[in-house]
């Protein structure tokens, strides 16, 4: 059996190869954060990757002390050198990666008619040119391996939200790119599927909060009145998705968009 096919039981009883390597992105608080910690658990090494380094520190050294690896390193994923030097840094130091999490993000909410140029330009320019960056980086290692997963992070958002002309856009746009990718890179054992959250408690949706003039108790429990399950979602309920989607038994599992909302609609 080769290294590759290898298989071990993980901390979480599922069946994972060793050695996989995975970079997450924006994995230095958040959703991000919450995934690299599960996919280490999942017996994966980890790159974390984020805007600042020693902001990367605190998640490598939960992951080791719970006996994982992981690796620090400071990139913009949407930074066309920074991204090549960022892969190719962690394919040396750690392993060649064939799990990418695109998940880093921002929003820059505001009406139509007030939405600044810089307003659209920078939530594209982390969401759809960093994923496609990421992704056109990470994918030669994944071909290479004749083996990968890569998990775009969309969001109920894509179907429409007020307020959010650039990033309902850009995630409707990761849609379309996962599916594409799927179709494109499945005949080298890649996968590409894309998560889509409701609303996830975290200091993303914290912001929102502010914005709106409320508490963020307020607006939680405002939205856990509108979900389905009761309660508004956590990091961890994405992290466990993504885990399933980097499975060594998901390779049937592409080019899909999975709602992790509570509920069938946002
Ligand atoms: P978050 O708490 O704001 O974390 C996002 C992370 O991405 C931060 O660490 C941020 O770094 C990093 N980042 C931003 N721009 C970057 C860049 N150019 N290069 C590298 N890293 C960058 O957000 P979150 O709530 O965890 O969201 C994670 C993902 O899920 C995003 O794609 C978001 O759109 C999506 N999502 C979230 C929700 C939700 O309800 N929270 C719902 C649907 C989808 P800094 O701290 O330095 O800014």
């Amino acid at each position: 059996m080769s290294d590759q096919t290898q298989t071990d039981q993980t901390q979480t009883g599922q069946t994972q190869a060793e050695h996989r390597t995975a970079i997450v992105t924006g994995a230095a608080r958040g959703i991000g954060a919450a995934v690299a910690k599960r996919l280490a658990a999942d017996g994966l090494q980890v790159a974390v990757l984020d805007l600042d380094e020693s902001a990367c520190a605190a998640v490598v050294s939960e992951i080791e002390q719970a006996g994982g690896k992981a690796l620090a390193v400071g990139v913009d994923v949407s930074d066309e050198a920074g991204v090549q030097a960022a892969v190719e840094r962690v394919a040396a130091e750690l392993g060649a990666p064939t799990v990418l999490i695109n998940n880093a993000g921002i929003i820059r909410d505001n009406m139509l008619f007030k939405m600044t140029v810089d307003d659209w330009d920078a939530v594209m320019g982390v969401h759809l040119r960093g994923s496609f960056l990421m992704a056109r980086a990470c994918q030669k290692h994944m071909v290479d391996a004749k083996w990968g997963r890569i998990v775009n992070l969309s969001s109920t958002s894509a179907l429409g939200n007020r307020g959010q002309a650039n990033y309902s856009a850009a995630k409707a746009g990761l849609q379309g790119f996962t599916k594409t990718l799927a179709i494109e890179l499945g005949r080298f054992g890649v996968t590409a599927n894309a998560i889509a959250p409701g609303f996830i408690a975290t200091d993303m949706t914290k912001a929102t909060a502010e914005r709106m003039g409320i508490t963020f108790e307020q607006f939680l429990e405002g939205a856990a009145k509108e979900i389905p399950v009761g309660r508004v979602g956590l990091p961890e309920d994405i992290a466990a998705t993504a885990a399933f989607l980097v499975r060594e038994d998901a390779g049937f599992v592409s080019g899909q968009v999975i709602y992790v909302a509570g509920g069938p609609k946002a």
